[in-house]
């Protein structure tokens, strides 16, 4: 629920036309009794592996648990290196912390994704492998090394084919793609690592009771794979939606008073950007953010502290201005909302909103 009259998103949005499909899906499960695992899970993923053309997708019980099993598969050992960008939903470092290799941060780029040089810069003799966050939807341009890249493609399903040696996604219910809950999935083409994922999905048995290697509970629930089938074939229509709306948000700043002060998303045409969220960089972003919420559009601050500077980060030994990049895109982000339903009057009300407040009260942007 919100109250907001133009939320910054709401996970009910697109249902109605699917409502008949979904109760039925739901139903059929329900009347399976098979609720892990099983047809409706193995048909998603068949589904899904078509859709973004990979080999493999499995399915698994979150975008964080598809980065921790995906970790967990390339065998890391406590004194690892995985390198990554400090600018991502906590769940991007808190996989690679919990595998016990130690996360290593380097500096974001223009586009707010782990800058490839900095990246490359940060490799050393115990470097096991490369996080990649296509951060808001876009995908990150790829550091050139030799160590396993796993995309956390959890905000970008959609926008490419899989480019690492794996792509971890999210199914969380604002993702272009949500479930009714936690769901996630990993894609590749790597036959032996999407063994190695599904062996370790469900406690690393094989056969049953015999346990080969340590894995967790990481498996995906029928009802999600059932609802996730009726919703995957829209997903192409709501990220076109998704697109038109950020090219219109470009051109409605771009004509507003206040196009030196707002930094637009950077775009690039060989790059295709699906927005799960859009972004834009503004001075005195909390006092903006303030004004938006008091007229009624829903706002967020993706991400207010990057990870080296995080309480459970402190023993990695990061002191604040490490990363000068990330630490100045936590204090002027924003996100608005760019949901496909959004209409264009309501873009107008936003843009005009925050240009209303911007052209008197802040500075021309860095
Ligand atoms: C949402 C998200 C995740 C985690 O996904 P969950 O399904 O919520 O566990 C990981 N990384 C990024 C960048 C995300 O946005």
């Amino acid at each position: 629920m919100t109250d907001k009259s133009i939320p910054l998103v709401d996970v009910r949005h697109g249902l109605a036309i699917q409502r008949k499909q979904i109760d039925a899906a739901i139903a059929r499960v329900i009347d399976s009794g098979v609720f892990i695992g099983g047809p409706e899970v193995e048909a998603f993923e068949s589904e899904l592996a078509d859709a973004v053309g990979a080999r493999h997708a499995i399915g698994v019980s979150s975008g964080t648990d598809a980065l921790l099993v995906a970790l967990m598969s390339l065998e890391l050992k406590p004194g690892d290196e995985v390198i990554t960008s400090p600018l991502s939903f906590f769940a991007t470092a808190g996989a690679i912390a919990r595998t016990g290799a130690r996360p290593v941060f380097a500096d974001i780029d223009q586009d707010l994704c782990l800058d490839p040089t900095a990246a490359a810069a940060m490799m050393s003799g115990k470097t096991q492998a490369i996080v990649a966050v296509n951060l808001f939807g876009r995908p990150a341009a790829l550091p050139d090394t030799m160590v396993p890249l796993i995309e956390d493609a959890a905000q970008s399903l959609g926008a490419g084919p899989v480019r690492g040696r794996a792509a971890t996604v999210s199914f969380f219910p604002t993702k272009n793609l949500g479930a009714f809950g936690d769901a996630g999935a990993v894609l590749t083409d790597d036959d032996a690592l999407a063994d190695a994922i599904r062996l370790r999905r469900s406690h690393g048995a094989r056969p049953r009771h015999h346990h080969v290697a340590v894995g967790g509970n990481f498996r995906l629930d029928a009802l999600q794979a059932a609802v996730l089938r009726v919703k995957l074939p829209h997903l192409e229509g709501w990220s076109a939606r998704r697109r038109e709306n950020a090219d219109r948000y470009d051109r409605l700043f771009r004509e507003s008073r206040v196009a030196d002060r707002v930094v637009l998303p950077a775009r690039d045409p060989d790059c295709r950007h699906i927005f799960n969220q859009y972004v834009v960089r503004v001075k005195s972003r909390d006092l903006v953010r303030a004004r938006l919420d008091a007229a009624g559009i829903g706002t967020e601050i993706y991400y207010p502290v990057p990870f080296h500077l995080q309480p459970c980060f402190a023993n990695l030994g990061y002191a604040a201005g490490a990363f000068p990049h990330a630490e100045h895109a936590a204090l002027e982000s924003l996100a608005i909302p760019i949901y496909g339903e959004l209409t264009e009057a309501q873009q107008e009300t936003v843009v005009s909103s925050i240009a209303a407040f911007v052209q008197h009260n802040v500075g021309a942007a860095r």
